[in-house]
């Protein structure tokens, strides 16, 4: 049963992920919605009877609730304060809840701005991929300050099998880029790991069964292997680039707070250089194994080559 919130809400951002969470945050509110793509603002509208603004430029008076699920914080920060700026243009005592994976230095001095201006300023990253944005089940990580949080907590719950609050303005945003570094050494570790296997005549799914009965087993080996790397598809939904950007925010947090984190720094290492080595414009997050399937000479997708060719 979702309950009715007050005001109109704009969802900013219909990519992979922004645009199955509209569809489940949809039920229950009077929404709009935007992404500079106008064709997929206008499918998302479509599907959900929402309705598509064509810029930003006059945003309904009566939106209360703006949720942004953009690819990065230089972009939030355009779409808020330039041209003329969504927090120009909000109400006192709105709320924003940004809930893509941005920088926590620029998330604290936004809601910082915000809260002079009287708005509320939650960042609500999430973890889950695009499958469990679609299954409505991501976990979600809250950063903000109390009151702010239990405004956001009923927008969140559509979305979200879990929600946790972590702590002031920023850290729900510090929370996913480390979560993501821990992800991203999983995965790496993992192909480490079969590359040695398939060199003792282990073929890489038989290997894969084995972490996934014992101790070694992480979301990678029980989802991204099966599902997107043995079958060579590698489509999770989530672009290596964007992997890359959570790697180098969990890097500065590192390097702020004089941490001791070599295996960490080694994965995000990894991952730049299988970046500069993969020859697709827009690589998914899980194509990093094919940086060692390079290296190695091995293949690690069931019976396949390490060879693939792209359209
Ligand atoms: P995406 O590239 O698929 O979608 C981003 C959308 O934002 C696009 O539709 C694009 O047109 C739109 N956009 C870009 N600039 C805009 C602007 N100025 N105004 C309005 N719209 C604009 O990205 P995604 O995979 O959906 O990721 C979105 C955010 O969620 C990122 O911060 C990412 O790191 C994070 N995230 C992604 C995943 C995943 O699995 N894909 C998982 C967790 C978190």
């Amino acid at each position: 049963m979702v309950t009715p919130q007050p005001g109109a809400s704009l969802f900013i951002g219909l990519g992979n992920m922004g645009r199955p969470m509209a569809l489940n945050y949809a039920p229950g509110h009077e929404l709009f919605v935007f992404d500079a793509d106008p064709e997929v603002a206008a499918a998302v509208a479509a599907e959900t009877g929402a309705t598509a603004l064509a810029d930003l430029a006059s945003i309904p008076s009566h939106v209360r609730t703006v949720i942004l699920m953009l690819p990065n914080s230089r972009i939030v920060e355009h779409v808020l304060w330039k041209e003329p700026g969504v927090l120009n243009q909000l109400a006192l005592g709105s709320l924003v809840i940004d809930m893509g994976s941005s920088e926590p230095a620029s998330t604290t001095e936004l809601a910082r701005e915000a809260a002079a201006m009287g708005i509320d300023y939650v960042d609500a990253p999430v973890s889950g991929g695009v499958a469990k944005a679609i299954t409505a089940e991501l976990a979600i990580m809250v950063g903000g300050e109390d009151s702010a949080v239990d405004r956001a907590l009923p927008h969140l719950v559509p979305l979200g099998a879990s929600v946790v609050q972590v702590g002031p303005p920023g850290s729900g945003h510090a929370a996913k880029a480390l979560n993501n570094l821990l992800s991203a050494t999983n995965l790496a570790a993992a192909a480490e790991t079969l590359t040695v296997a398939t060199s003792m005549g282990i073929a890489p799914a038989k290997m894969l069964e084995v972490i996934n009965g014992s101790t070694g087993r992480s979301q990678a080996s029980e989802v991204k292997y099966p599902k997107h790397i043995l079958t060579g598809t590698f489509d999770s939904g989530f672009a290596m680039d964007l992997m890359l950007k959570d790697l180098n925010i969990a890097r500065g947090l590192i390097d702020s707070t004089s941490s001791e984190a070599p295996v960490l720094l080694a994965a995000r290492e990894t991952a730049q250089r299988a970046r500069e080595m993969l020859d697709t414009p827009h690589p998914d997050h899980t194509e990093l194994v094919r940086y060692y399937e390079e290296r190695s000479g091995r293949p690690l997708r069931g019976d396949r080559t390490s060879e693939r060719t792209h359209a």
